[in-house]
């Protein structure tokens, strides 16, 4: 989507934030997959409520995008706006056990940046790519670690009420890659209770799920990480390998050799392929297993 009125334009820009034209959303996520649009970036958080009202009121839609790590974006040109929160210099402060994080930040640097001030507990997440704000939306988790554990605050634009609100760890239930968040609500900043640890420790507990990650996963390959959530009780990565469907493609949308739940853009894989692949897999699970597994990928469709 194209923001044509010139007015509009510069509403935006007044607010303080960046518009990108025709931006390519191939470049930005993970998989590398993903049509055009305009993009704005926001760079004040009290400024989100004016901008959404704005683009509501011009019947202008819009997806929050984070790091990008967990997307499937269709293809062409996109029928909504993406806005994303830039970089803030400070990006993570420690207040004793308290790291206050801005959601854009890289979830990966946050993990080893408290680990340098002696606050363990994230050693599990060091290898989930994207931000924290992404990680907050989905309860990012690996190796027995999932950032809900961990939450004390969260300041957040929600929706509904058109407002940014500070709510409590008790008031957001974290269950597996699902939160109570409503879907359009956004995830500014974040106070984590983390535990104290000697830097050596926490580092050895980094070094152990690099090392589990690089064993199992096709970290060189674009991927969005596990495209289906694994079901109560099963896995969802040894279910489609039982099937011997590693390495079975659709066009360049391929399973991937070293971990069946992690789909791989191949070349020039396009939206359609991956979701043939997607549907494909689903559909053969289900008829062997009886299971319907459930995207853990999020797509957006035109
Ligand atoms: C190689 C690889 C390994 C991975 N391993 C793991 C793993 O071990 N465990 C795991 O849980 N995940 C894993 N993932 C998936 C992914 O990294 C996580 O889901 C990550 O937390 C997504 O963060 P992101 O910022 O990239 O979000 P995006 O991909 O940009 O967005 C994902 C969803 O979150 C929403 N969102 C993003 N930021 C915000 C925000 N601030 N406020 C509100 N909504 C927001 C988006 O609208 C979208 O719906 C892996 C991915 C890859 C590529």
């Amino acid at each position: 989507m194209k923001i044509e009125d010139p007015k509009l334009v510069a509403a935006i820009r007044e607010l303080g934030n960046d518009l990108e034209r025709g931006t390519s959303l191939a470049e930005l996520t993970y998989l590398g997959i993903g049509g055009t649009t305009d993009l704005i970036r926001i760079h004040r958080h009290e400024a989100i409520p004016d901008l959404l009202n704005l683009l509501d009121s011009q019947g202008i839609s819009h997806r929050f995008l984070g790091g990008g790590s967990n997307l499937l974006v269709v293809d062409g040109e996109l029928p909504f706006v993406v806005v994303q929160l830039a970089k803030p210099s400070d990006e993570v402060l420690i207040d004793g056990n308290i790291a206050a994080i801005d959601a854009a930040a890289d979830l990966g640097r946050t993990v080893t940046f408290c680990a340098k001030h002696n606050l363990g507990g994230m050693e599990g997440l060091i290898g989930v790519p994207g931000t924290v704000g992404g990680a907050l939306r989905m309860n990012a988790g690996a190796y027995g670690t999932q950032i809900g554990s961990y939450v004390r605050e969260v300041k957040v634009y929600r929706a509904a009420a058109r407002r940014i609100e500070i709510l409590k760890g008790d008031q957001i239930s974290f269950e597996y890659r699902h939160t109570s968040f409503a879907p359009d609500d956004m995830m500014l900043s974040v106070k984590l209770e983390l535990p104290s640890k000697p830097f050596s420790e926490i580092l050895q507990g980094i070094r152990i799920c690099n090392e589990k990650r690089r064993a199992s996963q096709p970290l060189g390959q674009k991927s969005a990480g596990c495209i289906f959530k694994n079901p109560p009780g099963a896995s969802a990565g040894r279910m489609i390998d039982e099937l011997g469907l590693k390495g079975f493609s659709v066009g360049d949308a391929r399973v991937s050799d070293r971990h069946a739940n992690f789909f791989v853009n191949a070349g020039k894989a396009s939206a359609s392929d991956m979701l043939a692949l997607i549907a494909n897999v689903r559909e053969r699970v289900r008829g062997a297993y009886g299971v319907t597994l459930e995207n853990e990928v999020v797509v957006w469709n035109a």
